[in-house]
């Protein structure tokens, strides 16, 4: 017979194949890296667990929201006056506490992520949490109870909070993890807390007092305190600035940098709004100023549709550009919240914060929308936004609520659409970063998988960084394609070359994702194990196969066998060969036309009950085949102790030009398997001339790219009788 025409060069089966793509851009790692800095990743995760009160928060408001409206007059006075109290408790019972998450938050995120490897000096993350709340208390200390309610909000206290959060923790892990600012102690009390809490206190002391210090001086000269302070210096910019276009436009843009930066820019943007909205009240149009066009719904109504950022566009453009299901579905998750103009899913989810692809749209968005709805007003074509609606108010309702008229919802949709198109094409960009970044991921999660470790049950989505959060990506995905066509089997020709004919198929997995293309086996197997699916996965590959060669019967010769690959995990299963045996029986195929590939790790401690399952499966005609041989750590010893029929030589060794070690290796598997009464099949054979060199060692079976790539059944079948003679 003659080996197929295939090329090693165009290495055919898209099994192996791995997704390209560009390099990304130096500066774009440069912000990478920079994003990636424990401190920047502490200050996300500090303000992402205020998420829960934020969106608990968020919905009280809009509920209060709606009693305002016309609609709400249905309802008795009283059951109105008892929602919008029960949501003024909601709302201070968390944008009340929002900077009191970030004190909390920030220190424990911090101390976790600098933690050394080897640390000598261990310090717990929430030693460091306690301390910088007490630094926190002791600097903003207020004299009256409303300034404390002040102190803790979102909008008033969250700058004070971030300074004080930030600086308290960096001394005090500083000092916790120098051995001058610890106490000695080992093996104190009973619990190991009491002495992790004890050795840090000199620490802990220096950081409360010099935070103490700091209170006494501002107290001393006499300053505002520092949450006045903060909120001085950035409202410094627009004292008295008066209000115009470009006043607009310089509020959107700091904003969204503050945003950006990770700080909450609405909020800590609050009291300059506020310092505008008062500004502009007082220019008087008669005396010739302006239109008031800025008022307190302005910004919320035209430039932070979907929250700051104008998130509702980007949310669009990612849903109509953006193929990949794990962004799709952050997009979708996003949208629910997007409606009150809460962002922080997608704030924190894609993320937006220090992503060097989002910044320019995600700064400018918001600033050219304000233009355009501060135009649409000044020219007459919207009237003021001068009722105040809530910033919790649905896009395209606040239009028309704040204004009063269908214009102001059409002056939003235009807004909407030029979002969308902003962001559009920096969705792409970030699309196709990503892919490459994927490719990358594919191949730490394709080596991990191959590797040794994953035998010892480590997970691949439980890799560090970007290689376990595209693990996990694709392991909910997998779930998704389980039952789909996505899912299917290929099959690759076994050739017998005295025989002149094919003898056997490979059947070999093959996961067809929608967006990163053909997954390689191993990989989507690993996963499989992962999520605890690896039974059905297997059930459905040994399914497929039987089907197939019970489908192929009367087409090929009649003891053409159809080879499945079995994970460890698989085998380990007390009902394996039970299910086994099922599956042939429903399908409606001869125990005798299957082997089952186990592999030489799997075989490495054959437990006592898989090799039972494996000894009742052969007693019923089933083949056992060792996989890979050569190549890992099967001893001679379980040779004799496995039930085997077939040995299929691992490709690693047939690499012959490599020395003559490796013939050496082969002729004596050639050897022992005679021995044995084994069958061997050389698996890999790639050229042409290294078939002759085979032959001469002994080998007569073979399975490889020189006579077939793995096929899809249809031409499986067509190779298989054309290279065995049996009439159509
Ligand atoms: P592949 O299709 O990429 O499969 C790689 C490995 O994934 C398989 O190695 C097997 O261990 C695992 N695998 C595939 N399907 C399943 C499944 O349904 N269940 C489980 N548990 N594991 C599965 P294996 O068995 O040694 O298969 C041979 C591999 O070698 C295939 O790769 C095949 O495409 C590739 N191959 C065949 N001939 C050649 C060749 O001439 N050159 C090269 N480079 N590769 C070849
Ligand atoms: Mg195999
Ligand atoms: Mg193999």
């Amino acid at each position: 017979m003659q080996p197929g025409p295939v090329s090693v060069s165009a290495v055919p089966d898209a099994g192996n194949t791995r997704s390209s793509g560009r390099q990304s851009f130096s500066i774009v790692e440069m912000m990478g890296r920079f994003a990636a800095w424990p401190l920047m990743t502490a200050l996300r995760r500090a303000l992402l667990l205020s998420l829960p009160l934020v969106l608990v928060g968020a919905f009280a408001l809009f509920i209060s929201a709606l009693t305002s409206l016309p609609i709400a007059a249905a309802l008795p006075v009283e059951t109105v006056g008892t929602i919008r109290a029960v949501c003024d408790v909601v709302v201070q019972g968390t944008f009340g506490l929002v900077a009191l998450v970030v004190v909390i938050g920030f220190p424990y995120s911090f101390a976790s992520l600098t933690k050394p490897a080897v640390d000598r000096h261990p310090v717990n993350p929430a030693s460091a949490s306690i301390v910088a709340l007490s630094c926190f208390f002791i600097v903003v200390a207020p004299d009256t109870l409303d300034h404390w309610k002040e102190a803790l909000s979102s909008s008033r206290g969250l700058p004070a909070a971030l300074v004080v959060a930030v600086g308290a923790s960096c001394l005090f892990l500083y000092l916790a993890r120098r051995s001058l600012f610890r106490f000695r102690l080992s093996g104190f009390g009973a619990d190991p807390l009491v002495g992790d809490l004890l050795c840090i206190l000199p620490a802990a002391v220096v950081t409360i007092a010099a935070f103490a210090t700091i209170r006494q001086v501002q107290l001393d000269l006499g300053g505002p305190d520092l949450t006045t302070a903060l909120s001085a210096a950035i409202s410094a910019p627009f004292v008295d600035a008066k209000p115009s276009a470009f006043l607009a436009v310089s509020y959107t843009l700091l904003s969204q940098v503050i945003w950006f930066l990770g700080g909450h820019g609405a909020n800590m943007m609050g009291p300059v709004l506020q310092q505008i909205v008062t500004s502009a009240s007082m220019v008087d149009p008669g005396a010739g100023g302006q239109t008031q066009v800025i008022t307190w719904s302005f910004f919320s109504v035209y430039s932070g549709l979907g929250g700051s950022g104008s998130t509702l566009c980007l949310i669009i453009a990612l849903l109509f550009a953006d193929r990949e299901p794990s962004v799709r579905r952050l997009a979708w998750l996003s949208l629910l919240p997007a409606l009150i103009n809460v962002n922080e899913p997608l704030v924190f989810g894609l993320p937006l914060i220090l992503n060097p692809i989002y910044a320019i749209p995600f700064i400018l968005t918001p600033a050219i929308l304000a233009l355009l709805g501060y135009f649409a007003t000044l020219i007459g074509f919207v009237p003021v936004a001068s009722h105040a609606v809530s910033w919790t108010m649905p896009p395209l309702l606040s239009g028309y609520l704040t204004t009063g008229s269908p214009a102001g919802t059409v002056v939003q949709l235009m807004a909407l659409a030029a979002g969308t198109l902003i962001y559009w094409p920096f969705v792409r960009i970030a699309a196709r970063v990503r892919l490459a970044a994927n490719a990358k991921a594919m191949q730490t999660l394709l080596d991990a998988a191959e590797s040794d470790e994953i035998v010892q049950g480590y997970r691949l989505i439980d890799l560090p960084g970007t290689a376990g959060r595209f693990a996990s990506a694709l392991a909910s995905d997998l779930n998704d394609a389980l039952g789909s066509d996505r899912i299917y089997l290929h099959y690759q020709p076994q050739v017998c070359i005295d025989e002149r004919r094919v003898f056997g198929v490979e059947a070999l997995l093959r996961w067809n994702h929608e967006v990163y293309g053909l997954i390689p086996p191993s990989v989507t197997v690993a996963l499989a194990e992962d999520m605890g699916v690896i039974d059905q996965l297997g059930e459905r590959v040994l399914r497929l196969a039987c089907r197939q060669r019970a489908a192929w019967r009367g087409f090929v010769p009649a003891d053409l066998i159809v080879s499945v690959n079995i994970s460890p995990h698989q085998l380990r299963k007390a009902d394996f060969d039970r299910t086994v045996l099922k599956i042939l029986d429903e399908e409606g195929l001869a125990p005798d036309l299957l082997e089952l590939e186990i592999t030489e790790s799997t075989s490495l401690t054959p437990a006592v009950q898989a090799l039972g399952a494996l000894l009742r499966l052969r007693s019923v005609g089933v083949r056992i085949a060792l996989d890979d041989f050569g190549m890992g750590h099967t001893s001679l010893h379980y040779l004799r102790e496995l039930p085997l029929d077939t040995l299929k030589i691992d490709r690693s060794l047939t690499f012959t030009s490599q020395g003559d070690l490796n013939e050496h290796v082969i002729r004596s598997i050639i050897a022992l398997s005679r021995t044995l009464g084994l069958r061997a099949v050389v698996e890999g054979i790639e050229q042409p001339e290294q078939l002759p060199k085979f032959i001469d060692l002994g080998c007569g079976r073979f399975q490889g790219y020189l006579f077939s790539q793995p096929l899809g059944s249809g031409p499986c079948l067509d190779y298989i009788r054309a290279n065995t003679g049996v009439a159509a």
